[in-house]
């Protein structure tokens, strides 16, 4: 037993060392990453106990109380064990990536969608959209666009413009809603997994966005607590279309969806 998770916890060194090395891009190399780490989820992460798991299928919001979990700023190699955690349980999360990461690992991204969970527009480099000159941001989106389509076959249906800075008019002629958050854990913060955990289940509401970013180690560690801490209280989680529907207006800022009414 202890040998077999000294082998696991050296495998999983090594392919996060050639995740940050590797040249090669969305190629063979991403995809030998990406299945490592869900070897390592399942080998050292995952509990000896059965999960809760959430019912296939459609989700109503206005009658079963909903949460929309996001990710931030991937994806990364490690967004795939993100995924299996999610996969484990039924759940589902939206993914903001960022257009280059999106291409590097296109590999990760579509593992993220086969998985029922949802893509959405982070821009291409991270900018602050607000200070671009409109042309510039708007390439920013389009071109994240294209990388997405190219990776999962799926235009992304939202935006979430970085650091929170709402573009309305880039937004509106790109043709996508900006979505925002109601419960921000203040990851990027430094913070620890418990301060994370202890944030996401003091504020979340039915109908509530929360903000995360898949690419800190103390968020993923802190996930499958939040996951089965959420499930526990009767919360489906859900994408950010499943919560808010369609039917957005481009350009709109939202920051939740409907609750049920008793
Ligand atoms: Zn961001």
């Amino acid at each position: 037993m202890a040998m077999g998770l000294l082998v696991l916890l050296v495998y999983g060194g090594y392919t996060a060392v050639t995740a940050f090395v590797g040249s090669d891009g969305e190629g063979a190399g991403s995809q030998q990453v990406a299945s490592a780490a869900q070897a390592g989820t399942r080998g050292v992460m995952a509990p000896a106990r059965a999960v809760a798991t959430q019912a296939p299928g459609p989700v109503d919001c206005a009658v079963t109380p909903c949460v929309a979990l996001t990710f931030d700023d991937g994806p990364v190699p490690q967004t795939a064990d993100v995924v299996d955690l999610l996969a484990a349980r039924g759940a589902r999360a939206t993914f903001y990536v960022v257009g280059e990461q999106a291409k590097r690992y296109a590999s990760v991204l579509r593992h993220a969608t086969e998985g029922g969970n949802e893509i959405g527009n982070h821009s291409w480099s991270h900018v602050d959209l607000r200070r671009a000159d409109p042309r510039t941001a708007a390439k920013e989106l389009d071109r994240t666009g294209d990388a997405i389509e190219e990776a999962t076959g799926v235009r992304p249906a939202t935006m979430r413009p970085p650091f929170g800075g709402a573009v309305t008019s880039v937004a509106a002629q790109a043709g996508l809603p900006q979505v925002l958050w109601s419960v921000d854990t203040r990851d990027w913060d430094g913070r620890s997994t418990a301060s994370v955990v202890a944030r996401v289940l003091s504020e979340a509401q039915p109908g509530g966005i929360v903000l995360m970013h898949d690419v800190k180690g103390t968020t993923r560690a802190a996930l499958p607590e939040i996951l089965d801490a959420l499930m526990s209280k009767g919360y489906a989680l859900v994408t950010v279309s499943e919560l808010l529907g369609r039917d957005l207006t481009p350009g709109g800022v939202y920051r939740t969806g409907p609750a049920p009414t008793t």
